[in-house]
């Protein structure tokens, strides 16, 4: 961010701090607790993304590269989807639960009320960048929230039309956005905030927490990682062909593989490497095309920052020499094409940070269950991704690994799953939403007991004896 923006972006904050104060009375009349508000803030969201679409695409064309059939299915569709099961079932959530109590509070009863925490903070991040800032926000308005949303600065047309959409559309005095790049994001943090949501990297994650340290703020950190996928010796070709589909459309598919839940690397027993490389390469050509970018079916690098680390990634000597497919950087157009590895050094770069990108590192091992013992000796994973179909493997996997979410025989569908708590565990996050954690994610549970005066257990009150002990 330049110093003149910097600038602009620390007068409006002092006009936050002013908004800042009349969100928290808006919160206090009561308006964002009634359902109806939660209703109809709901259906203008949904509203806003039916005739915005055009403005939706345009914009992650611009920032992202992303065709619009992919921005339709990753951010607008999932959104909607999301909107339509938090409407669905509003009524279900927000009513109180009753609960059993126990026999020394007889004749009264008791219940579980869900109450919004108040005003709240959404930070998000650039990869998708309307259905990573809407997701928490569909979540927060079911709960009765306010809240502040800051986009990512990286994808400035995305946060625009954010901005003006939800300007126009949503209620502002209980809904709004700021702009901006980390300078804001850290003024945002000064504030005691009822829940942070955030969505990025590890580090911001931790200057985060530790802001909200201070104020015992809540958080939700959505945080990423490599995901690893694990191919085992499939024999049918119908599966293979399958599974190798499945993991080419999740690592190159969503967002060019610029996504927290995409295949960082595959696991594999060498003995099938060369096959499923032969397969692989057939599959990308099929799917994008044997010029991809003229395809428009990957989506392009973020920006020139990024594109360098991928390519130092590529130009390191000892990972150069392992390239089995692709490998071209086209620096003008920030695109990446759809890569193979075979075996780089696990201690290249490569294989030690997040590649988030179009590149996939292929692994050979002896054997197979050597895949939990290379998973569990790294950081906890947001999704582990495992092909097979050996029932012995599967229930290793499951009660040996830990990760965020374990899938089966496909890799990335776990977001569209709104019965699914979407989460790290460990370095991949804290906390979880999606369907009715994202209610969870930003209400409290409230213990209400309702007593008559009629009863009391005598033994209940002192003087003791041992006598009362004894019933
Ligand atoms: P980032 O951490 O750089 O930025 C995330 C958000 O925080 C942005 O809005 C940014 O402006 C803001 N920010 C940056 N520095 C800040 C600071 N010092 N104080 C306050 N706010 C600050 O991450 P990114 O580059 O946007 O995203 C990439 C990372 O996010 C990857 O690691 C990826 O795996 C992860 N990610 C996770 C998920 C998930 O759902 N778990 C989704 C997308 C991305």
């Amino acid at each position: 961010m330049s110093e003149k923006e910097s600038i602009r972006a620390m007068e409006s904050l002092k006009d936050m701090e002013r908004d800042l104060e009349d969100m928290k009375e808006y919160y206090s009349s009561g308006i964002t607790k009634q359902v109806s508000w939660r209703k109809s803030q709901l259906e203008k969201l949904l509203v806003l993304l039916k005739e915005k679409r055009v403005d939706i695409f345009k914009a992650l064309k611009k920032d992202l590269g992303k065709h619009h059939v992919e921005a339709f299915r990753d951010e607008i569709g999932t959104s909607m989807k999301s909107i339509n099961y938090a409407l669905e079932n509003l009524k279900g959530w927000t009513s109180s639960k009753t609960a059993k109590l126990p026999i020394i509070a007889a004749l009264s009863s008791a219940e579980v009320v869900a109450e919004p925490l108040g005003l709240v903070l959404i930070l998000s991040s650039w990869n998708f960048p309307f259905g990573l800032s809407l997701e928490p926000v569909i979540g927060a308005i079911a709960a009765g929230n306010t809240m502040v949303l800051k986009p990512s600065e990286l994808a400035p047309a995305s946060s625009t039309v954010l901005a003006d959409a939800i300007l126009t559309y949503l209620d502002n005095k209980a809904i709004k956005v700021v702009e901006g790049g980390p300078c804001v994001g850290q003024q945002l943090l000064h504030h005691k905030w009822d829940k942070i949501f955030f969505t990025g990297s590890s580090r911001v994650g931790r200057e985060v927490m530790s802001a909200a340290v201070k104020h015992l703020t809540p958080v939700t950190l959505e945080l990423g990682g490599k995901c690893p996928a694990v191919l085992d010796s499939l024999t049918s070709s119908w599966d293979k062909e399958v599974a190798i589909n499945r993991i080419l459309v999740s690592k190159y598919g969503p967002c060019a593989g610029q996504a927290c839940i995409a295949i960082d690397y595959v696991l594999m027993e060498e003995q099938f490497t060369s096959t499923v490389i032969s397969l692989m390469k057939a599959g990308i050509k099929k799917m994008f095309g044997e010029k991809p970018r003229e395809t428009n079916s990957v989506a392009s690098i973020i920006n020139k920052q990024h594109l360098f680390k991928l390519k130092n990634l590529l130009s390191d000597p000892k990972v150069k020499d392992t390239i089995v497919y692709g490998g071209s950087v086209d620096e003008d157009n920030l695109f990446v094409e759809p890569t193979i590895l075979l075996d780089p050094p696990l201690e290249a770069e490569i294989m030690t940070e997040e590649i988030f990108g179009p590149i996939l590192p292929i692994i050979s091992l002896k054997k197979i269950e050597d895949s939990i013992k290379f998973i569990n000796a790294r950081p906890k994973a947001l999704s582990i991704y495992v092909f097979t179909k050996s029932e012995a493997l599967k229930s290793r996997m499951l009660s040996e690994t830990s990760s965020g979410s374990l899938i089966f025989n496909d890799a990335v569908i776990q977001y569209a799953a709104d019965s699914l708590p979407f989460g790290g565990v460990g370095d991949s996050g804290i906390g979880h939403y999606h369907g009715k954690f994202s209610f969870d994610a930003f209400s409290h549970y409230k213990a209400v007991v309702r007593r008559s005066f009629l009863t009391d257990l005598w033994f209940r009150f002192p003087p003791w004896n041992d006598y009362k002990l004894q019933l």
